[in-house]
């Protein structure tokens, strides 16, 4: 066999120009040999993964906290 070819790290083939290719950390995959999950975004802050968090869009601050926890309250 061709030892430049690229094969799938969980099935041993190689790939085929059509095939599906997922790349999980420098490993290939066939995309139909693992099972994909969207996890949503996840957060970080000064290069430390806070975690994930679905309101990727960021939503307002009025919307998520009560009055007393926010800056100035419009009358
Ligand atoms: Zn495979």
């Amino acid at each position: 066999m061709n030892e430049k070819l690229k094969c799938c790290n969980a099935c041993d083939d190689p790939f085929h120009w059509e095939d599906e290719v997922v790349i999980v950390d420098d490993e290939h995959y066939h995309k139909d040999c693992v099972e994909l999950y969207p996890t949503g975004y996840v957060a970080f802050l000064d290069g430390n993964c806070l975690g994930e968090t679905e309101n990727d869009d960021g939503q307002s601050a009025y919307e998520i906290l009560d009055d007393e926890e926010l800056l100035e309250v419009p009358e």
